[in-house]
């Protein structure tokens, strides 16, 4: 058994991930007085939502009527029918809120004439149950909405006391025998200490797992650390097929040009100079929802409409705008444009293509962001001690298709109701039980497998082969072969983690464990993701099928349960249909969501 000292720490909560849902739980959860400790890799600033450019969605109406029945059933349309119910019910109720809440504790959003929140329109939200003009509901701090928030909430988290452990990376859960979170054991970057927290309640809110592709919009650091934590302690993922392509990712940097660009009034054009968008989404044109606008410009190239010396990206013209909106609106993708295509968008096109930028799939939880681990006696029961909240977790809102400035939203409306339930099931008088002592030997022996790994693969060639299995045979384009060739191919590459090479065996900012522990994590979702999609067999939201071409409700409209133990194991779970509140108490009237032909 590996020898480690560890120190251990008790608190009522602790919050694994500092991004935009890790610190809205975190401040929540201190705002109620728990103690808690919020435990992140990277500063918290530097979490991936520091990224987000567009904005954030909510009902508030203040460029134009909007009302949250509205924004809920643009969200259920963009998850093509496989969100739950009740919580894009409590997304869309709660949004306007939440962002209040975020205007009191500081964030600096951008102002209309009257001094109110400015909004822009985003792809897939509109008027009148998708039967009026598209809807200006994403609030904005320029482009630079992210970066807001998160400093905001950073700042208010410190206020509130919670205590904060920055570049410790936690390894593994703790789980008691019977089944119940204990917290996590963490390594500290910086002295190579270990750490037990022990905890009544365990959020995680590690991110994304984009890193599992080659080419993604994420940061390095989106490895799906929550989804590989869960997988090891036999918790399953859920609908992990659905991976969101962005659109305009910049072509060969993957950089983002937010879809607020076309909001703006940006548009694609192919090598006709043609706005096809116009003949696939003939009402919502460049703002149809990011799936179908990604799949569009993917048949544009395969027609052989592709721009550029290889026919292989599209153009997005800013140029026709006026010089003092970009500037005013749009000025950090000015400069990225600039920086990684070398464009002045006042002058030329930017060149783009649809690049990886968003998981729908996750821990599944409930709307309380408690995490879920089905059996079929129970497709709803909980985990306890355990959340998972913003993109490491699946409520599920986002369905199928997640659409434009919704995630910021979930971030900050589900970290927040996690706190809410943790402060109504968390009792801070009473001390937490003793850890469970031979799950904690159990973390650091992996932990010490991989530190003196001495195979013959070095990490980085296998990360690098897992990425390209990923982006070749699970991207936008799925046919049945290509599928069974990308399950084959991504079981021969997991296989080769017992023959991983670690050359540096020190404790210390050790650079090269880190991304070995990570590649640890990022195997099971990528795994999880190209099984599930194998074994679905229609097309749905981001998941387009070739052999499949339709959505097929009668026997897909189930959310797929993935548990990752070498093999992967499928199961499925039921789509929640019910609201929250009945239409007579002011609630959706359910006939208005019922499924239909999803077009834009
Ligand atoms: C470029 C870009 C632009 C986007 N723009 C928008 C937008 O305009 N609107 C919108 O709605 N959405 C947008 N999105 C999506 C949205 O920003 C993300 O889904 C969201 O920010 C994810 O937030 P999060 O809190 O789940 O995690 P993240 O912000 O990714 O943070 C993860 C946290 O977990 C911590 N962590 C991870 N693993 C460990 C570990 N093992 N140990 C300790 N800590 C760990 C990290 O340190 C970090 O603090 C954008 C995404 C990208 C990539």
């Amino acid at each position: 058994m590996a020898a480690y000292e560890y120190e251990t720490h008790n608190y009522d909560a602790i919050v694994v991930g500092a991004g935009g849902s890790g610190l809205r739980a975190t401040l929540g959860l201190a705002e109620q007085g728990l103690r808690t400790a919020c435990v992140t890799k990277v500063f918290p600033t530097r979490s991936h939502t520091v990224a987000a450019q567009g904005g954030i969605a909510a009902s508030l109406g203040n460029m134009g009527p909007d009302n949250w029945q509205w924004h809920m059933y643009d969200t259920v349309k963009g998850s093509d029918w496989l969100g739950d119910t009740d919580a894009m019910e409590y997304l869309a109720r709660e949004a306007p809120k939440a962002v209040y809440e975020l205007e009191h504790y500081g964030v600096p959003f951008s102002r209309t004439e009257e001094g109110k929140i400015y909004q822009r329109p985003f792809g897939g939200h509109t008027t009148e149950f998708g039967e009026g003009p598209p809807v200006q509901r994403t609030c904005a701090a320029a482009d630079r909405t992210g970066h807001a928030i998160l400093h905001t909430l950073y700042g208010q988290s410190l206020k509130q006391k919670a205590e904060f452990y920055i570049e410790y990376f936690a390894i593994d859960l703790l789980m008691s025998d019977d089944g119940r979170c204990q917290g996590v054991v963490a390594w500290c970057l910086e002295d190579g200490s270990i750490h037990v927290f022990n905890a009544k309640m365990t959020v995680l809110a590690t991110g994304g797992y984009g890193r599992a592709y080659f080419s993604a919009t994420s940061a390095h650091t989106c490895t799906g650390d929550g989804g590989g934590m869960a997988a090891r302690a036999n918790l399953p993922l859920q609908d992990m097929e659905f991976v969101q392509f962005h659109p305009t990712g910049i072509y060969g940097a993957g950089c983002l040009i937010t879809e607020g660009a076309r909001g703006e009034g940006g548009y694609l054009t192919n090598s006709e100079g043609e706005r096809f968008m116009e003949r696939y989404a003939p009402t919502y044109k460049d703002l149809a929802s990011r799936d179908v606008v990604s799949r569009c410009m993917t048949m544009e190239i395969r027609e052989g409409r592709g721009v550029g010396k290889d026919k292989d990206h599209i153009h997005l013209h800013l140029n026709h705008l006026p010089k003092e909106a970009l500037h005013e609106r749009l000025p950090g993708i000015s400069e990225s444009a600039k920086i990684f295509a070398g464009v002045d968008v006042t002058k030329e096109p930017i060149p783009v293509l649809p690049t990886v930028h968003y998981n729908m799939g996750g821990i599944p939880t409930n709307y309380w962001g408690e995490v879920l681990s089905p059996t079929s006696a129970d497709p709803d029961r909980i985990v306890p001690g355990l959340m998972a909240v913003g993109e490491a977790g699946c409520a599920s809102v986002h369905g199928a298709n997640r659409l434009g400035s919704n995630s910021l939203i979930d971030l900050v409306v589900f970290g927040r109701a996690a706190a809410i339930k943790a402060g109504e099931v968390v009792n801070p008088e009473t001390a937490p039980a003793p850890v469970n002592a031979a799950q904690v030997d159990k973390a650091l022996d992996r932990f010490d497998s991989l530190r003196y790994a001495k195979g013959s693969v070095p990490t980085a060639e296998l990360r690098n082969e897992m990425q390209r299995a990923m982006q070749d045979d699970a991207a936008v384009f799925r046919t049945d072969e290509t599928l069974a060739h990308g399950v084959e191919k991504m079981y021969d590459v997991a296989g080769k983690m017992d023959d991983l090479k670690v050359t540096d065996r020190s404790l210390i900012w050790n650079t090269d464990l880190m991304e070995t522990l990570e590649l640890t994590n990022l195997m099971p979702n990528a795994l999880a993701t190209i099984v599930s999609a194998e074994a679905r067999k229609e097309s749905r939201g981001a998941h387009a099928q070739e052999d499949y071409p339709d959505r097929d409700d009668e026997n897909w409209r189930k959310h797929t349960l993935a548990r990752v133990n070498g093999k992967v194991e499928l199961d499925y779970r039921p789509v929640h249909l019910n609201p929250l509140i009945g239409h007579n108490e002011g609630g959706i009237d359910l006939d208005r969501i019922k499924p239909k032909a999803r077009v834009y």
